[in-house]
């Protein structure tokens, strides 16, 4: 478009020797560096969200996959080895996935692991405590046939 610039008032195309506006009849006096600066683009605008949006749909396969296990192994933690397994995956998918963005899945995960744990902690000492009954219920079953005879 060599011989035409744009109104710096209207934005409508006149010829570069124009001294008045054939549009809105304003008069340019202004050099001609002003005449022709561009319009104020906007496309820094449009970059920044959508890089905000590539932030925001970036996943977090591990915090995801870490809290998924941990759910598992917390629904699942009366399953022996099993509930092992996916404690233990589960924390550290989810430990793995604190250093990633976005980490509020992977914290969520890593505190239900928590709580999974606590589960099989008590689910040890139960079967810990089972067995020490047992064996007194052995002894007392030992005193009574004793005391039978
Ligand atoms: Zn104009």
């Amino acid at each position: 478009m060599e011989g035409y610039k744009r109104c710096p008032y209207c934005g409508e195309e006149i010829p570069e020797s124009a001294t008045k506006c054939m549009y809105c009849t304003a008069w340019l006096n202004e050099p001609q560096a002003a005449t022709q600066a561009q319009p104020v683009s906007d496309q820094p605008q449009p970059v920044q969200v959508q890089e905000q949006l590539q932030l925001v749909s970036q996943k977090n396969g591990f915090g995801n996959a870490g809290l998924v296990l941990s759910i598992l192994g917390l629904a699942l933690f009366w399953i022996p080895l099993v509930n092992l397994v996916l404690w233990f995956l589960g924390l550290l998918f989810s430990f793995i996935g604190v250093f990633r963005r976005p980490k509020g899945k992977a914290i969520a995960g890593l505190i239900i692991s928590g709580v999974c744990a606590v589960f099989l902690i008590g689910i040890g000492a139960s079967i810990f405590e089972l067995d020490l009954f047992e064996d007194l219920f052995d002894d007392f079953e030992d005193l009574f046939d004793t005391v039978a005879l």
